[in-house]
């Protein structure tokens, strides 16, 4: 499979060439089609860093946004600051060509606390995401993509599966949610299953 087969706009596939990415990675060509169907359906992918998860997520919010509406449509949580600025990276990356686009990382910083999170695309960590949501700094009404990486990390620390949880009882019910894990263990496998009920599942 080549990128053009994949449907993707003209903007993301000149995204795409500026990232020198060939052809889509094993997990790309996998998970994207299942994530483009309409009516979207949930998923849950067991892949490790490395396998170009992050472009596979990336490219499906980046495809189902609507640069229109002026309000966060999706949503991306991960386990740290760090990994959240990584992700936001590629999502910038890929997504230069979309013009209009905005993106904005919702983590743990000062000047966040009085900050209005409005961009199309918000990446962050789940305390602070949930934070905004409650201070009305983050409207979720608009939200229809929730994408979990690294949720085995996530559940390993303190309170952040069950932030997580909560943020997703304040967006609409009709969110697409993606669960990305690098393990299983069954703990990991509950929490999937009540998190991204009906998911197509993918392994590698
Ligand atoms: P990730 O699994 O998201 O941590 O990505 C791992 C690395 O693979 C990153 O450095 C990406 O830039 C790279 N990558 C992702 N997709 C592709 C692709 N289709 N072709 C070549 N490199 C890629």
């Amino acid at each position: 499979t080549s990128f053009e087969q994949l449907n993707l706009s003209e903007e993301l596939l000149k995204g795409i060439r500026m990232m020198n990415f060939k052809k889509p990675s094993k997990i790309q060509e996998k998970a994207l089609p299942l994530l483009f169907l309409n009516p979207p359906s949930n998923m849950i992918a067991q892949s490790q860093s490395g396998t170009g998860k992050t472009a596979a997520f990336s490219l499906n919010i980046l495809t189902r946004i609507d640069i229109n509406v002026r309000a966060p449509q999706a949503l991306v949580l991960a386990p740290s600051r760090e990994l959240a600025r990584q992700i936001l990276g590629v999502i910038q990356h890929m997504g230069q060509f979309i013009t209009g686009l905005e993106t904005q990382a919702a983590i743990p910083d000062p000047a966040n606390r009085t900050k209005k999170f409005t961009a199309h695309v918000v990446v962050g960590t789940p305390g602070t995401v949930m934070d905004a949501v409650r201070k009305r700094s983050l409207d979720p009404r608009q939200m229809r993509i929730l994408v979990l990486d690294e949720a085995d990390n996530m559940l390993d620390q303190q309170g952040l599966g069950e932030q997580c949880t909560r943020v997703k009882k304040l967006i609409p019910g009709t969110v697409q949610t993606v669960l990305f894990s690098a393990t299983f263990p069954a703990q990991v496998i509950d929490y999937a299953q009540n998190f991204a009920p009906k998911a197509n599942v993918l392994t590698l």
